[in-house]
């Protein structure tokens, strides 16, 4: 259906033993959205993340892409499908180069190693990195390999990006280069959800923000509604 949210996350809930990571979790992003998880440590935004890319099978709930049911298949699948991520922590091949790492993520939707090759360079480009092809990966700075993972993962053709705190860790001047290339991203078509916890970047860039706490949903709507939420508010100042 053409009106159909492109990611459905239906009642999911995920126990580890006698922990509730995410407790009756239901949210839907929509084609060419952008939404932002937020909230405290622990509240089970990197699981939702696992869930949604088939790391873990929930306890309970469904995952709905393009209105398909994804709950049993497995994270390969899914990232053919169209179900992309990044990590909070780059996990680059550092003896790599740039564009050797992106043709690890290219090399299925090439036969010819020079066409494997070109497109991983226009990859670079694309994020910014067409002037470091052949700089290992750990010659890279902290944002210059968030927009390497960005990259990687744009090589896999997503439809949806999962990005675990893209801005995490990078200084603050590499940050409005990194929010203009999230947003050049979505303009490519590519539908979004974030994990960040910088407010400027969720003003920025998210349509949508949801608070989670325990598991749970405990806020939504605009990120000004949320960031301005009594209930947010107390929740940060009881953490500083
Ligand atoms: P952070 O911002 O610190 O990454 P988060 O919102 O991503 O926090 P999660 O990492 O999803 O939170 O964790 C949610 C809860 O689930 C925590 O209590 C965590 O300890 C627990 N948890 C997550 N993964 C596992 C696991 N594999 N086994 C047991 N408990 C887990």
């Amino acid at each position: 259906v053409a009106s159909a949210p492109l990611l459905q996350v239906d009642a999911i809930t995920m126990r580890f033993g006698g922990i509730v990571a995410i407790d009756n979790l239901s949210l839907d992003v929509k084609q060419g959205q952008i939404l932002a998880l937020m909230g405290p440590n622990g509240a089970g935004k990197t699981t939702t993340f696992h869930v949604i890319a088939g790391v873990h099978k929930p306890t309970s709930g469904r995952i709905l892409f393009q209105g398909q049911d994804i709950t049993a298949m497995r994270p390969d699948g899914r990232c053919r499908a169209g179900v992309a991520r990044t990590f909070q922590i780059t996990q680059p091949f550092e003896q790599l180069s740039v564009t050797e790492n992106i043709m690890v993520g290219a090399r299925p939707f090439h036969h010819s190693m020079a066409e494997l090759r070109k497109a991983s360079e226009a990859f670079a480009d694309q994020v910014g990195l067409g002037d470091r092809l052949d700089t290992p990966a750990k010659g890279l700075s902290t944002g210059q390999r968030k927009r390497l993972e960005l990259a990687r993962a744009m090589a896999t053709r997503p439809k949806l990006l999962l990005m675990d705190e893209v801005t995490g860790g990078v200084d603050m001047k590499s940050i409005p280069g990194l929010i203009e290339l999230v947003k050049s991203l979505r303009q490519g078509g590519l539908t979004i959800v974030l994990i960040e916890h910088n407010m400027k970047v969720i003003n920025d860039l998210a349509d949508e923000a949801i608070f989670m706490n325990r598991g749970a949903r405990m806020v939504s709507g605009t990120p000004y509604q949320v960031a301005t939420d009594p209930a947010v508010v107390e929740l940060y100042l009881g953490e500083a």
